[in-house]
């Protein structure tokens, strides 16, 4: 299962999560301030304040004072502020409900604060305790109108009927449960758009270590299949091509059956054509097309034979190109799925370039800008790599190195430039001389190594005869030599600075018996170490 998968579906999001109950808390201390306020301003016009030592007016300034300790409570655990703020709301709901009984002649004016107080718990809360609120308000008044019923409490609202307390109650409802209905369309709302950022989060940390720009787009594939849903899934990308080392090449994955399938190179039928609907796609944003169209899009035809409702997201940044086309399940797709795969392309995209771009960085780092064989820092790094395998395995390993002669009188006489030139000339025949498991690096100035890894003392000699013809056969502005010398691991050395040694006490000998020539090692190295040792 791919990293970016591992998280919660939709229905295990708690809804508690998606608004920290904290915030709740504060936003409900903010309204029952004015709630408060409002009930002073209601008890300053009513007439018939019912109650000796009205009591509940200095609750109503004392309770949203008093209710400010839930803030402390928020910062004890979840569990305990949840508590706090639903202590808080039913006593506002007595709060409330005292104060309608002791202001007769403001029954219009509590109702509506009571109407107004579960909406905005609704609101603010959540539409879970906001149903709550509503029931505990109904609760409050069958209590206080049963209370004066039995004559536990005076009869202060001689003229409300049971009728008019029901279409109270009615009201109530309509509006709570229409409010909470609206609530939680825009919770469930809030909870996918907080899914798919989750989603993305995850799949963009999920490529950004991929080891390859292919790797990126199986993930992508895989992410297409599962979120979408798809019955199939083609993704093509061509990637790369900005500098002339770059080669570009294409490369992309399928999914199948849920069987992935990494295409690492394409060729050039993946090509999209003029009129391809990947062509248009990156040109104009995503498509929705019934099928693939074999003329326009033959390859792809190939990839998706018979599909049908296609979707095609395109992606395109820098130095990739391409696109995710999935064959999806349903016909309808919502807007925020196409939304969120088009920005897992986006995502997968730059990877990918990151990718190339780390991998430009990493080559030029370790080739010599001038001949565009390794430096010496890739060449210390290689000897030092091959040296442990062919101490680990027994395997043989040699060492070659070349120079140039007479260089400097080349550079005298034809000037640094035509010297530079005959420089790349020789590096691109020894390079041409070696095989790939062969390392050519520019070791020095006018001088070459190359390690050639699993080769005896015969076969070392032999490609390094074969370097030596092939310099004494350059055409350039003059007549081009160069003198060798071979070393092999373990016979002249087994470190990197034993082996250097002997291969340059070689080539001095080479120097010595009048250049143009190779020499092979002797058991020991008769000198001190030279000046390229050093
Ligand atoms: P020998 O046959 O003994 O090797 O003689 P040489 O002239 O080749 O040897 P020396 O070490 O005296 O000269 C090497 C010359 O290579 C000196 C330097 O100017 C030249 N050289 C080094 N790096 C470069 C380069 O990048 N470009 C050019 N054009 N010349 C370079
Ligand atoms: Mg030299
Ligand atoms: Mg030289």
């Amino acid at each position: 299962m791919p990293t970016w998968n591992r998280r919660p579906k939709h229905g295990q999001i708690k809804p508690g999560e998606l608004v920290p109950v904290a915030d709740r808390i504060r936003w409900v201390l903010g309204w029952r301030a004015i709630l408060g306020v409002a009930v002073l301003v209601v008890w300053w016009f009513s007439d018939q304040a019912h109650g000796t030592d009205r009591a509940w007016i200095g609750w109503a300034v004392a309770w949203p004072v008093v209710t400010t300790l839930s803030l402390l409570a928020s910062r004890a655990g979840r569990r305990v502020a949840r508590s706090a703020l639903t202590l808080s709301l039913l006593g506002d709901g007595v709060l409330l409900g005292t104060a309608n009984w002791a202001m007769p002649d403001q029954h219009d004016a509590m109702g509506f604060l009571i109407f107004l107080h579960a909406m905005a718990v609704t609101l603010l809360a959540s539409f879970r305790t906001g149903v709550r609120i509503a029931i505990w308000h109904c609760v409050i008044t069958v209590l206080f109108v049963d209370a004066i019923n039995l004559g536990m409490l005076a009869d202060t609202s001689p003229n409300v009927s049971g009728a008019t307390l029901w279409l109270q109650f009615a009201a109530l409802w309509l509006a709570v449960l229409s409010t909470a209905a609206f609530a939680a369309k825009n919770e469930r709302e809030l909870r996918r758009r907080r899914h798919d950022a989750d989603l993305l989060r995850q799949f963009g940390l999920g490529v950004t270590s991929a080891p390859d720009p292919a790797s990126v787009a199986a993930a992508l594939a895989e992410f297409g299949y599962a979120e979408l849903p798809a019955h199939r899934v083609v993704v093509v990308a061509h990637v790369g091509g900005a500098t002339e080392h770059d080669e570009p090449q294409r490369l992309g994955a399928t999914i199948e059956n849920g069987r992935l399938t990494v295409l690492n190179r394409l060729g050039p039928d993946s090509e999209p054509g003029r009129h391809s609907v990947i062509r248009r796609a990156i040109a104009s944003g995503p498509q929705l097309v019934r099928g693939v169209d074999p003329r326009t899009d033959p390859w792809l035809a190939g990839m998706l034979p018979g599909a049908r409702n296609v979707v095609v997201l395109p992606f395109a940044v820098d130095q990739i190109a391409g696109a995710m086309v999935v064959e999806v399940r349903r016909r309808r797709l919502e807007r925020r799925v196409v939304e969120t795969a088009l920005q897992a392309a986006m995502h997968a995209s730059v990877a990918m370039d990151r990718i190339l771009l780390t991998e430009h960085i990493r080559r030029t780092a370790e080739t010599d800008a001038l001949t565009r064989v390794a430096n010496r820092k890739r060449f210390d790094e290689a000897f030092a790599v091959e040296l442990g395998r062919s101490a680990a395995e027994g395997t043989d390993l040699a060492l070659t190195l070349v120079d140039i002669d007479h260089f400097k009188k080349l550079n005298d006489t034809f000037g640094h430039l035509t010297g530079d030139e005959v420089l790349r000339l020789v590096a691109t025949v020894i390079r041409e001389a070696v095989d790939t498991t062969d390392l050519v690096a520019r070791y020095g100035g006018e001088e070459f190594a190359v390690i050639m890894p699993g080769r005896d003392a015969v076969a070392a000699l032999a490609v390094a005869e074969r370097i030596r013809l092939r310099i004494g056969a350059l055409e350039t502005v003059t007549a081009v030599s160069a003198s060798l010398g071979v070393a092999t691991c373990p016979a002249h050395g087994t470190d990197a600075a034993g082996l250097i040694n002997s291969a340059d006490a070689a080539l001095y000998e080479s120097k010595r018996n009048g250049r143009d020539q190779v020499t092979f090692a002797s058991a020991e190295p008769d000198r001190e170490p030279s000046e390229m040792a050093r």
